[in-house]
């Protein structure tokens, strides 16, 4: 990347942080030659780095619906749709291949997308385990009634991820939006340092107007939207890999005192949570970190809902044809892995939940009055050209995985700042 550590050129637009969103609205920003874009990022240069980009599954859906309700009327699923399209170009595989996955759900839409994040799938002919999984939800009557492109992924399916066809590596914001863009002169990354105290008037108001994720609206929203019949409450998935969640306080993850064999592993996320976390600032001081406090499980219809799907990864593992490939008896990695009741399961989902990575929110797009941090345009309240442009101006954390929403949303205020309604 090329780097600065001296700012000495005015620029019309500072990006603070080089990750998902940041190189995305850098790289739209800086497409016009004479538009000067800087950005701030704190940490290195990844892009030859082995640990970035081999890639890991990416669960490619995209919500958004309930937004609109939470006082963002512009911010709509047929607005968003189009931006959705912009940032990723999908590489269907052969006939044989996207029938064994089950790919019938692919529009011609999907197709036609042409933006610069790579997206393949990764199963192939030769694993029976990925056809297994998205004829067992048939067997079971759900079998998907439409295109997770489009929001519609009630049933099972074989998800796409962000890899790169030919290279085989993760496309990503630094790949996909910057490395093509990184010798215009008109973008410069400065990764050498951390920003420290960009703006004390953004400060002020983030602590002013901190985001009360724990407000009735969201309650509401989240109520109506498991209400609607396409909507689903949870999120299951398989990898053909061995987690262990039963580790105790000094390994580092699930991925540490496996047990020798051949295991999958079956997972439940939950799609809409009620919990509420809390991000206070706690200082004046911009290098001291906010009072991150996520409050997991902290509603009681969270763990409920969350066991309930527990439940149902039993069922789906006695469900053929899928269980035809689990051994009859076989090894769980700990005996409380066999769930009985509800009971069971809730007392496993409280011993063994993890995070999934998604934070969001801590700025959220919702009206001033109900805790909101930034605007429709996504301008922090009491300033007119400081804007929040990431995963935190989410007012309801998606059902799915983030990126999609994350890169939606930047290529949209790339718009937005470019003056396009
Ligand atoms: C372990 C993990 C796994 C994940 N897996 C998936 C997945 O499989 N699929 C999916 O869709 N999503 C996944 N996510 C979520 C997804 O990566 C994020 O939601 C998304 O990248 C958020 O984008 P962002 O632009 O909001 O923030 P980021 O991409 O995190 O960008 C923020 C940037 O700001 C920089 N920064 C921070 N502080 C400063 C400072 N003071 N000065 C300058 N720069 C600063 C950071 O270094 C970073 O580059 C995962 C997240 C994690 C952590």
């Amino acid at each position: 990347m090329s780097s600065t550590t001296e700012v000495d050129t005015s620029y019309d637009f500072i990006v603070v942080g080089g990750g998902t969103s940041g190189l995305t609205v850098a790289s739209r920003l800086s497409e016009d030659s004479e538009t000067h874009v800087l950005v701030l990022e704190a940490g290195d240069n990844h892009l030859a780095d082995p640990r970035v980009i081999i890639p890991a599954p990416l669960y490619a859906s995209s919500w958004l619906r309930a937004w609109a309700r939470l006082g963002n009327d512009w911010w709509t699923w047929a607005v968003m749709e189009p931006y959705y399209r912009e940032f990723y170009t999908l590489h269907v595989p052969d006939e044989a291949t996207s029938q064994h996955l089950g790919l019938d759900y692919i529009t011609e839409a999907d197709k036609a997308a042409r933006g610069p994040v790579q997206v393949s799938y990764t199963g192939v002919l030769q694993d029976p385990l990925s056809k297994a999984w998205v004829d067992t939800f048939k067997g079971m009557n759900y079998g998907m009634a439409g295109d997770p492109f489009s929001c519609r992924s009630l049933g099972g399916y074989a998800n796409a991820a962000t890899v790169d066809q030919s290279s085989k590596t993760r496309s990503y914001a630094a790949s996909a939006y910057y490395a093509p863009s990184s010798k215009r002169t008109n973008l410069i990354v400065d990764h050498s340092n951390p920003v420290s105290d960009i703006s004390a008037k953004l400060h002020e108001l983030l602590q002013q107007y901190p985001s009360d994720a724990r407000n009735k609206l969201q309650y509401d929203a989240i109520c109506k939207i498991l209400q609607e019949p396409d909507e689903g409450t949870g999120a299951l998935f398989m990898f053909l890999a061995q987690a262990n969640l039963h580790n105790d306080d000094t390994a580092k993850d699930y991925r540490q005192n496996l047990q020798p064999g051949s295991f999958i592993s079956l997972g439940a996320c939950q799609a809409h949570v009620f919990s509420r976390g809390s991000s206070p600032i706690v200082s004046d001081k911009l290098s001291e970190a906010p009072n991150i406090d996520p409050r997991y499980l902290s509603h009681p219809l969270d763990l409920e809902l969350l066991a309930r799907h527990v439940q149902f990864l039993e069922r789906l593992a006695r469900s053929p044809p899928l269980t035809n490939y689990i051994k009859p008896g076989g090894k769980r990695n700990h005996s409380t892995a066999y769930v009985e009741d509800l009971d069971a399961a809730k007392d496993y989902v409280r011993t063994t939940a993890l995070s999934a990575y998604h934070p969001a929110g801590t700025c959220a797009m919702l009206p001033r009055n109900e805790g909101g941090v930034v605007d429709n345009r996504l301008i922090v309240y009491g300033t007119t050209n400081v804007r929040v442009v990431d995963a935190s101006i989410m007012p309801l954390i998606p059902r799915s995985n983030l990126q999609s929403t994350v890169y939606a949303v930047a290529e949209r205020d790339a718009d937005l700042i470019k003056g396009h309604p």
